[in-house]
């Protein structure tokens, strides 16, 4: 959960008191799902996740595309698209014994686009998970805003991101359609057109129940913002000084010269990657790029 500063007089009476309730209340589940031990989700629990949501997936949509805005009508979930600033992408709140969830088109743009799906799943998770709908429910926290633009690091905002991914890529079909095929971005492209999903969320949801061995990394202006890792991934440990992306990779030629690749390029471990135990120039990987000229920012997946 990212706080942004909300220009308090533009904002009319309702939107003053909408806001300032999400001040004072919003982080009650946050404090107590944070004194479980550490920030990432265990292996336990993203099955427990993974489980859950595509018990649903299968339930409402066995054959079909995920469409995230009927399950919530079949749950008596209400909902509403508008505006209400940049303080969140979406927002679920329990009032008078229902749910409704919130979603804002301000950072959303647009109701149908990949995004707007993701945070609708993001806010599902926040009901379908019972630990998140008890302390909704108990009025712990009425409202919880969310940004779901992966750079959270709060445990209940990675759960529900988890669950997202889970219930729009449900494990056994995306398991299948991956099944005999070579992990290429051309891959990945196909998967987020078929689920209607980011090629971010994809590339999650790849990482985590892939056939091969991943690591995305993003990052901005060379420095490395994230990265996510296949738990089978052999390499554990990004070399990163000072965080910044070294500049004999693919990545690094990007940011020194505007170098762009359109295939994946063969790379050596210890160019990304410390504590290495083979001879140097004898391990080969894969790096490949999404480049985002407008924000000089870049996606790396390297297999
Ligand atoms: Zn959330």
């Amino acid at each position: 959960m990212r706080k942004r500063k909300i220009i308090w007089p533009r904002l009319h009476g309702k939107e003053k008191r909408f806001h300032l309730m999400l001040e004072i209340k919003c982080f009650g589940i946050v404090s107590m799902l944070l004194n479980q031990k550490g920030k990432v989700i265990s292996l336990f629990r993203k099955r427990v996740i993974s489980n859950t949501a595509e018990y649903i997936s299968n339930l409402y949509f066995p054959n079909s595309l995920i469409l995230p805005e009927q399950i919530a009508v079949d749950n008596g979930i209400t909902f509403n698209y508008g505006y209400y600033d940049d303080y969140f992408d979406g927002l679920i709140e329990h009032k008078a014994g229902g749910f409704h969830i919130y979603m804002n088109l301000t950072k959303l743009k647009r109701q149908d686009s990949p995004r707007s799906r993701f945070t609708f799943g993001h806010e599902l998770g926040h009901y379908f998970l019972d630990e998140h709908r008890i302390a909704l429910k108990a009025g712990r926290t009425p409202s919880h805003p969310s940004v779901t633009d992966f750079s959270s690091k709060n445990p209940v905002e990675l759960e529900a991101d988890y669950f997202s991914c889970s219930l729009l890529m449900p494990e056994t079909r995306f398991r299948t359609d991956c099944n005999h095929q070579r992990m290429s971005i051309e891959l990945i492209q196909s998967l987020s057109k078929k689920y209607h999903t980011s090629l971010v969320a994809t590339l999650l949801r790849y990482v985590n129940i892939g056939n091969h061995p991943i690591v995305v990394i993003c990052s901005k202006d060379c420095e490395i913002l994230w990265d996510w890792k296949s738990d089978d991934f052999e390499f554990k440990y990004l070399k990163k000084t000072h965080n910044r992306v070294p500049l004999t990779t693919v990545t690094g030629e990007y940011y020194k010269n505007k170098k762009r690749y359109n295939h994946p390029e063969k790379i050596f471990a210890e160019d990304w990657f410390e504590y290495i135990n083979y001879e140097r120039n004898t391990y080969t990987l894969n790096e490949q790029c999404f480049y985002y000229d407008n924000f000089n920012m870049v996606f790396t997946i390297i297999w």
